[in-house]
């Protein structure tokens, strides 16, 4: 056998269950058709939505909060620079109804223990100066943090491979078959055999799931970015709009057929979403969009306007910025939108960790943590009742 686990997928969730799989002395080979954070994990947004562990931590408490944990262990205790930052998040209300649809949902999780604040435009602009002092006010999560997306992958395999993981790049699997217990995982460039297989391959999981024969319900989900030249710091917190989860609210499916919460119906536009920052190196990126477009990246240059607009509502400094560059990943939908971490029914050795949607950067080191838990001891912690694939079985 060439290892004990084999992963498929260097995405943030491969690497961190990598990681985790590695540092308990699992022999681990992870596999993936590109580079390590080619994909969704190298380019997205870095923004981490943590807002506490609340009165009774579930899944998503553990995938956020316990994430938020894993980041500052490797900046903080393995001393790799990911630009981690516990740096806070404001989230903008546009109109009335929004404000109510925002104070409510602020006294309900304040109610639960949950750290999120209402704040006056002129309370939110003292902590960050760029915010628009026209808007109706701002939701601000103290703990919301951020890290370079691509670096923190990058750690987690650098750490992986310093506790003894193995790793192949452009090495794509093409077919997998089990016999007597072993797991034999076929690639482009050769055979690999391993007692147990994770699928971690984000947006192409359902591709891989169809190589056993096992229905994985997550779609490809395209977003976008754009970003300005570096500009000196000006922006501190991560940024977003409530417009979204607002609609999202009112009306949770665009159709019975697409995952939920997306920006788009077909060509048409349900609703605009937002999420920007500004990196170290200086450019301030924003992005939001969710489009189900198949596997197509291609940029859409009208949504990259629409986008600009919304974020120069609320940082007023964006407006007389040119975009300097545009980007496009692929986000893994499930189909009830929730994750899909857990052990493959009648598969024995065989598990899922997926369907971490538009916040899988901040909730994937906590979901490889998980599923490598589950991997080690053969018993799930019961917060991955939730995200149990068994939910799609027929
Ligand atoms: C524009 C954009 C902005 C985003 N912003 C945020 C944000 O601010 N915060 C947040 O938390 N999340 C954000 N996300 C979502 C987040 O990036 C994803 O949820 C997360 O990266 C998914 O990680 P993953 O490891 O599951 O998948 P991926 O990163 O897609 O990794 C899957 C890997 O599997 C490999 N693979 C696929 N098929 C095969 C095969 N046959 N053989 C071998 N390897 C294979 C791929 O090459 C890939 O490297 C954003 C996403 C996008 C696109």
């Amino acid at each position: 056998m060439n290892a004990d686990v084999i992963i498929i997928g260097g995405g943030i969730a491969g690497c961190s269950a990598a990681f985790h799989l590695a540092e308990s002395g699992v022999s681990t080979l992870l596999l993936d058709r590109g580079e390590i954070s080619g994909e969704a994990s190298g380019v997205n947004m870095g923004g981490l939505g943590a807002s506490g562990w609340g009165n009774s931590p579930g899944l998503q408490e553990y995938l956020t909060m316990g994430s938020l944990n894993i980041f500052k262990k490797l900046q903080l205790e393995l001393g790799y620079d990911i630009e981690f930052r516990q740096s806070g998040s404001f989230t903008a209300i546009h109109t009335e109804n929004q404000y109510s649809y925002a104070q409510s949902m602020v006294i309900e999780s304040q109610k639960n223990a949950f750290n999120l604040q209402l704040l006056s435009p002129y309370e939110a602009k003292s902590l960050e100066p760029e915010l628009n002092l026209d808007l109706f006010g701002y939701i601000y999560s103290p703990t919301r943090g951020q890290a370079d997306p691509y670096k923190t992958t990058q750690a987690f395999s650098k750490a992986a491979l310093h506790a003894g993981l193995k790793v192949q790049t452009t090495t794509e699997v093409i077919g997998i078959t089990s016999s007597d217990s072993v797991w034999h995982v076929e690639t482009n460039k050769g055979n690999n055999a391993a007692q147990s297989v994770v699928i971690a391959a984000g947006a192409w999981s359902k591709n891989i799931g169809e190589m056993v024969g096992v229905n994985i319900p997550v779609k490809p989900v395209v977003g976008q970015m754009w970003s300005t030249e570096p500009l000196p710091p000006r922006v501190f917190g991560t940024i977003a709009s409530i417009e979204s989860s607002f609609h999202w609210m009112e009306k949770p499916y665009v159709d019975d057929k697409s995952p939920p919460e997306l920006t788009h119906f077909g060509d048409e536009r349900v609703t605009r979403h937002l999420y920007g920052r500004q990196r170290r190196s200086g450019e301030i990126i924003f992005g939001g969009d969710r489009r189900n477009s198949g596997f197509s990246k291609s940029i859409d240059a009208a949504g990259i306007e629409v986008n600009k607009t919304h974020a120069s509502e609320v940082l007023p400094l964006l407006s007389g910025l040119p975009v300097s560059s545009t980007w496009s990943g692929l986000m893994p939908f499930s189909d009830d939108g929730k994750p899909v971490i857990g052990r493959i029914p009648k598969h024995d050795n065989l598990f899922v960790v997926s369907g971490l949607g538009s916040s899988g950067f901040g909730r994937g080191p906590a979901a490889g943590m998980l599923i490598a838990d589950l991997v080690c001891r053969g018993e799930s912690h019961p917060v991955l009742l939730e995200s149990d694939p068994a939910r799609f079985a027929s």
